[in-house]
C-alpha cells in the first residue's frame, strides 16, 4: 500500500482507521499453500481471533480457507460470513460444557483440551467425533535450545496423559478424529517445531480413527526490516516429507491442518492516526496521536513492535520521537523512534496492524473504536463504520434517581 492511498483513506475516514490490504492476505495464504504443495489434503483454518471482521472472514472463505474459532460467537460470525459449520474448528479453553455442546449441535468440529470435558462430552455424546488438543511440553528456549517441560501452560492435554485419554475413549466409546497442537509462541527455530511434531506423530499413532492432524500455528512474521521470520518454505519441505512417512506408517492419507492468524493478516494491516500535539520535554519529543491503548493495545500489553511512519512528510529529515496516545494512562506506542520530522496534524501509520489490533480495541475514556477499511481491487471498502454516541450508550440503562427506588 503506498502513501497516497493511505493519505486518501485517512482523508475519507477523518479519524483513527484500520486498513487491510486484501492482496497481501491473499499473497500470504498462497505462500503457505505453496510451501505445503506436496500435501494432498492440506487445510488452512484462519484463526479468526486475530481479525474477525465478517468481510475479512468472507474474503478468507473466497480464498478457500476454513476457520479456527475459540468462542461460540466466533463460530456464529463464521457462519454469518458464509462458512459451512464443517469448515469451522472450535478450540475452546476453559469454556463450559454447555457452550461446547451448543457448538457441536451447530455442526462445527470440536477440539477438546481438558480431560474432564473430554470425559463429560464423550459420555453424553459418544456419536460426535472430537479432536484433542495435546500439550507436547515443548517451548523454544532461546536460540535453538529445546526445553521440554512447559508444564504450566493452561492449554491442551498433557502428552503424559494420553493413557488417560485412551481410557476415556474406551469407556465412552467416543471417536477421536483429530490430534492437535498449538504451542502459541513464535516459531523462531524450525527444529523446535519439528521436535514438537514428532511428539504429536507419536501420540497420533495411538488413535485408530484419525482424519486429520492439526499443527496449529505460531508462524512468526517480521515486524521491522531485518527481523527474523519463520522460514515457511523450509518448514514446508521438512514437515511434508515427515508427514508422508507418518501417513505410510499410519496406513491412511490424513489431512494436515494449520491455523494461522498473524501470518495471514498481520502485515496486511495499517493503522492510521493523526498527530494532535508535538510536545517537547526535557528528555524527549512526544508525538501525541488521536488514539491510545483503547485502539491498539499490543505494545502496552506485551511489548509488540509496530513500525511507525509519517506519511505526511515521507522524505523529511528523521528525528527521534516518543509516540504516545491521548488516553489518561501511560500509552506509549513507540519509544525513541526515528521518524521523519513530525508537525501537528500529520498522519502517522502503524504497520503490522492486521492481527490482534482491532479485535482488542475497546471504548476506554469513552472514545469510539476506529473504523475499518478493506483495500480490495483498488477500492477502499468501509467494512466497519466508526462508532457514534448512540453505540456508546446502546446497552446502558439510566436509572432515574428522581423516582423513589426500591420501595
Ligand atoms: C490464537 C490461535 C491461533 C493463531 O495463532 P497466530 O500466532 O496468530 O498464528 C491458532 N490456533 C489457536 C488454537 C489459537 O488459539
Amino acid at each position: 500500500m503506498n502513501d497516497s492511498i493511505l493519505q486518501n483513506i485517512a482523508q475519507q475516514e477523518g479519524g483513527p482507521t484500520y486498513i487491510y490490504d486484501s492482496a497481501k492476505i491473499k499473497q500470504q495464504f498462497e505462500r503457505l499453500q505453496n510451501a505445503f504443495h506436496g500435501i494432498k489434503n492440506l487445510r488452512i483454518n484462519y484463526a479468526c481471533k486475530a481479525l474477525s471482521n465478517i468481510s475479512v472472514l468472507s474474503f478468507m472463505k473466497s480464498l478457500g480457507s476454513g476457520l479456527d474459532t475459540v468462542s461460540i460467537q466466533e463460530v456464529k460470525l463464521g457462519i454469518k460470513a458464509g462458512f459451512e459449520p464443517k469448515e469451522i474448528i472450535y478450540t475452546p479453553n476453559g469454556v463450559c460444557l454447555d457452550e461446547i455442546e451448543r457448538v457441536a449441535k451447530m455442526g462445527a468440529q470440536i477440539n477438546i483440551d481438558s480431560l474432564s470435558i473430554l470425559e463429560q462430552f464423550g459420555t453424553k455424546h459418544p456419536e460426535v467425533p472430537v479432536c484433542i488438543r495435546i500439550n507436547p511440553h515443548v517451548m523454544a528456549g532461546g536460540n535453538s535450545n529445546i526445553s521440554v517441560g512447559h508444564i504450566d501452560s493452561k492449554f491442551g492435554i498433557s502428552i503424559h496423559q494420553i493413557p488417560h485419554v485412551l481410557r476415556i475413549v474406551e469407556n465412552t466409546n467416543m471417536t477421536i478424529n483429530g490430534v492437535h497442537m498449538h504451542t502459541g509462541s513464535d516459531i523462531l527455530d524450525i527444529e523446535v517445531f519439528l521436535y514438537a511434531a514428532e511428539i504429536l506423530f507419536d501420540a497420533a499413532l495411538q488413535f485408530k480413527d484419525l482424519e486429520f492432524l492439526d499443527f496449529g500455528s505460531g508462524f512468526k512474521v517480521p515486524y521491522y526490516e531485518g527481523d527474523i521470520e519463520t522460514n515457511i518454505e523450509e518448514l514446508g519441505e521438512k514437515l511434508t516429507e515427515r508427514f508422508h512417512r507418518f501417513c505410510t506408517t499410519y496406513g491412511s492419507d490424513l489431512e494436515l491442518a494449520f491455523e494461522p492468524g498473524k501470518f495471514l493478516v498481520s502485515e496486511a494491516g495499517y493503522f492510521l492516526t493523526k498527530v494532535n500535539a508535538v510536545k517537547q520535554t526535557t528528555s524527549t519529543v512526544f508525538a501525541q496521536v488521536d488514539s491510545g491503548f483503547n485502539h491498539l493495545l499490543r505494545p502496552m500489553l506485551y511489548g509488540s513492535h509496530h513500525e511507525i511512519r509519517n506519511i505526511s512528510n515521507p522524505g523529511g529529515k528523521e528525528r527521534f520521537y516518543t509516540v504516545v496516545g491521548y488516553i489518561c494512562e501511560t500509552d506509549t506506542f513507540g519509544n525513541n523512534r526515528k521518524i521523519a520530522e513530525i508537525t501537528e496534524e500529520d498522519i502517522l501509520v502503524f504497520k503490522n496492524a492486521g492481527a490482534y489490533c482491532f479485535t482488542m480495541a475497546n471504548n476506554y475514556n469513552s472514545r469510539y473504536r476506529p473504523s475499518e477499511v478493506l483495500w480490495h481491487n483498488n477500492n477502499a471498502l468501509v467494512i466497519r463504520k466508526r462508532e457514534n454516541f448512540e453505540d456508546l450508550i446502546h446497552n446502558q440503562v439510566m436509572v432515574d434517581f428522581k423516582e423513589k427506588i426500591g420501595s
